[in-house]
Formats: structure tokens, C-alpha cells, sequence
């Protein structure tokens, strides 16, 4: 498995100078290849390979000494991210997404720089850099795997970081439970699961919008350019970074107690960017689509298997009989007029996402022709690896077993529902 490992840095005031320097060297690297890159297509209609500009590094190096203080490996990292860039730019177009061309950047939007295998060692908690210095590292856990990149870089806060990027970490696989659970993000809660527990939104953003207002406000009454506006930045960067964390720390809790609790995690394909620029302030705070990064990188480390299910009416669809209720984001009760389920909608929704992930397939209901029982609270899976298969149990509201399905494991891809068994009770 691949992993970084991220640590707070702390350094003389002459090293964090020669980091300065070569992180801006960087940058200047940076722009040049985007020029280069950019006039050759405009004058010539040619494009320049990553690997071309890579060979001119030695003819700048003897023309501008000072990237001589740079290590070489640092530099072709330099050409590689504006092709980088370039390739991202490109996949966009041809994907007929909105592309920003690469741009150039000033000081503020360059803050870090990379070495690989060569050029540094670290001894305990010591990190030396070749041309630059020593840096002490607060090492809070051990780094795991063969180190492959070594990233500095500076937070806009102005902290210093390291990043190490490994290969080979080892899993750390969880206790199995079998048990499958199906997830719903939404406004109002969170989180909401299909046994009906919900997680608050914790809404970080509005706890210190009004210190973020005040901050913003200062910053815009400096004079640009004085030390005061300097200050200001700072403060507001803090503000920031303060909800970043708050909100990853949360993040990290909530994926941990859902994978602990579940081998299998069913949830709702979020669609990308458009439906995120879409969402209002409230529901960015809730930064679903960090979160769900943070539950599959988890899940890979932790064995543990997320799925997603096509965000297809989970909302409408009754979770009990499959007739499409509709209802706006008001309402906030599933109340169904055929089957007369009546949950929470953000409950029903789970459970939907539970029963699409169980049958993975595009289907609403697993066995839609079978008869199924009104009014019944909530439903879970039990998987029986021994006997590769799995149990559905529809609980009706007084918990009592109404409801039972069985569905045949097989395949890489886990569940093929193809065969099916029905047991009613009461
Ligand atoms: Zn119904």
C-alpha cells in the first residue's frame, strides 16, 4: 500500500532561508518551462516534452549558477509537475470539462519542493538536506515502508512540513465483523447509516465565521504590500487552517468508527466537481468529498471494502416495497402511501444504499416480484464468508424478524444476487 506520512518541520533561520531560496529557484523553474512550453505552441505550433526540458537543465544550471544550489532531482521534479499540469489540462478538454490553462505563479502559490531517492538522510527524528540543512522532525508515529519522495513544504500559515510518500507500507487489516452497512451524507445529519444512527454536522465553517469575517475585513483595510497586510494574511491563513484541521481530525474519527464497525460500507456515488460547486456553504462545511477520500484510503488500509453504489432515487424510493415516493429536500419524512413505511428519509435512503450495494448492480431492489413487509424500521446484512453468502434481515419496527433474503457471494466483484430465498414471519 502507498502512504504518506506527514510531519511538522522546524529548522535554523539560515536553513529556512536556503529552503526559501531554492523553493523560489523552484518557482522561477517553474515559469520558465510554462513559457517555454507556452511559445512554442504559439509560434511554432510545436509541443515540448517533459523530457526535452529536462536535458536543457544542465545549460541553465551553467547559465544561472544559483541552481547549482538546487539538487538535481529537485529540479526534474520542477518539469514534471508543469507537465503534470499540462496533462491534467489536456484530460479535462478531452473529458469536455472547463480547463484552466497552466498558470504561472507567484510566490504565494508555490510553497513546496521535492527530492527522491538521493539527496537526503534521516537519522531519528534528524533530516538532512543536501545544500540546505538540518531539519528536526516531531516525529508523533513511526514512518512505515520504503521512502520514495520527500516533500517540504510550507503551509499558509507559514509552518513547515514534511511529507514522506511511501511504498510498501504494510496493511493493518481489522477484526472482521460481518457486517455491511449502508451510508447517506446529507445536510441535516452528516452522516445517517442504515441501522438509523445519525452524525451530526459539526458545521466548522459557521462555528468561526464571524472570526473569519473580522480577519477577512482587517486584511482588506491593509495597504498591499505593508508589513500590517503581511500580519493580517497570516491570521486569516490561521483561521483557516484551524477549520482544515478540525475538519480532517473529524473526518479521520467518523471513517474510523464506520470501518471498525463494518467490513462492507455501501455508499452514495457523490458526482464530482459540478455537484460541488453547486452545493451552498453549509453543505461544503460538511466537505463530503474529502471525507469519502479519507474512508477509502482507511478502508484500503484497513482491508475493508466501500462501495458505491449509482446515485439513482435513493431518496424517492421506498426502502420497503420500491414504489417512488417523491418528495422535495423539505420533507423530511419518508411517509410511503403503498406499503405505509414510515422513517426518516435520510434513514430510508441508507437503507436503499445498503440494498443497491448488496446487489451491486444498477437494480433498486434486490427481488423486487417478492412480497415485502410494511412498516418495518430498518434492515441489515450479515455475510458469511464460510458459506459465501449473505443474509438479509428486514427488521420491522419492533425489531421482531419480518423479512429474509439470502444472497449468493461470488465473483471478485462480491455479491451476485441472482439467487434468492424468502422466509416470512409474523
Ligand atoms: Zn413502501
Amino acid at each position: 500500500m502507498k502512504k504518506t506520512f506527514k510531519f511538522r518541520i522546524n529548522a535554523s533561520k539560515t536553513t529556512i532561508q536556503k529552503v526559501e531560496e531554492v523553493i523560489n529557484l523552484c518557482r522561477i523553474l517553474y515559469n520558465l518551462c510554462l513559457e517555454q512550453r507556452k511559445n512554442a505552441w504559439q509560434f511554432h505550433k510545436k509541443s515540448i516534452s517533459a523530457n526535452s526540458q529536462k536535458t536543457q537543465l544542465p545549460e541553465l544550471k551553467r547559465a544561472f549558477p544559483e541552481f547549482k544550489n538546487v539538487p538535481s532531482q529537485t529540479l526534474q521534479d520542477v518539469v514534471e509537475r508543469i507537465d503534470g499540469a499540462f496533462q491534467g489540462f489536456f484530460r479535462r478538454i478531452k473529458a469536455g470539462e472547463k480547463s484552466g490553462y497552466p498558470r504561472f505563479k507567484g510566490s504565494a502559490r508555490y510553497d513546496s519542493f521535492t527530492l527522491k531517492q538521493s539527496g537526503w538522510q534521516l537519522n531519528g527524528n534528524h533530516l538532512s538536506i543536501k545544500k540546505i540543512g538540518i531539519f528536526k522532525i516531531k516525529l508523533h508515529r513511526p514512518i512505515l515502508g520504503d521512502i520514495k519522495t520527500v516533500i517540504i513544504r510550507r503551509s499558509s500559515s507559514g509552518k513547515w512540513f514534511v511529507c514522506f510518500s511511501c511504498d510498501n507500507v504494510p496493511l493493518n487489516p481489522l477484526p472482521k465483523t460481518g457486517k455491511a452497512i449502508g451510508v447517506d451524507v446529507g445536510c441535516e445529519a452528516f452522516l445517517t447509516d442504515s441501522d438509523g444512527r445519525q452524525i451530526e454536522n459539526p458545521r466548522f465553517l459557521k462555528q468561526s465565521e464571524k472570526t473569519l469575517q473580522e480577519r477577512q475585513q482587517s486584511l482588506s483595510r491593509k495597504k498591499r504590500g505593508s508589513n500590517r497586510r503581511a500580519k493580517a494574511r497570516l491570521l486569516l491563513a490561521k483561521s483557516h487552517e484551524k477549520i482544515r484541521n478540525q475538519r480532517r481530525d473529524f473526518h479521520f474519527k467518523t471513517a474510523n468508527e464506520l470501518l471498525k464497525a463494518n467490513d462492507i460500507v455501501c455508499i452514495e456515488k457523490l458526482k464530482s466537481w459540478k455537484t460541488w460547486r453547486s452545493l451552498n456553504k453549509s453543505m461544503r462545511d460538511a466537505a463530503w468529498i474529502n471525507f469519502i477520500s479519507v474512508l477509502k484510503g482507511k478502508a484500503v488500509e484497513a482491508v475493508r471494502e466501500i462501495r458505491e453504489v449509482p446515485a439513482k432515487n435513493t431518496s424517492q424510493i421506498c426502502s420497503g416495497c420500491g414504489e417512488i415516493v417523491p418528495k422535495n429536500l423539505s420533507v423530511r419524512i419518508h411517509h410511503c402511501p403503498s406499503c405505509h413505511l414510515n422513517i426518516d428519509r435520510d434513514i430510508n435512503a441508507a437503507i436503499n444504499i445498503l440494498k443497491l450495494g448488496a446487489s451491486f448492480r444498477d437494480s433498486v431492489s434486490i427481488c423486487p416480484e417478492k412480497p415485502r413487509p410494511s412498516g418495518r424500521g430498518s434492515s441489515r446484512i450479515i455475510i458469511d464468508s464460510e458459506r459465501n453468502n449473505a443474509i438479509v434481515d428486514y427488521l420491522s419496527k419492533d425489531g421482531e424478524l419480518s423479512f429474509k433474503e439470502e444472497l449468493n457471494l461470488g465473483g471478485k466483484h462480491g455479491f451476485r444476487a441472482k439467487q434468492t430465498l424468502t422466509n416470512q414471519s409474523g
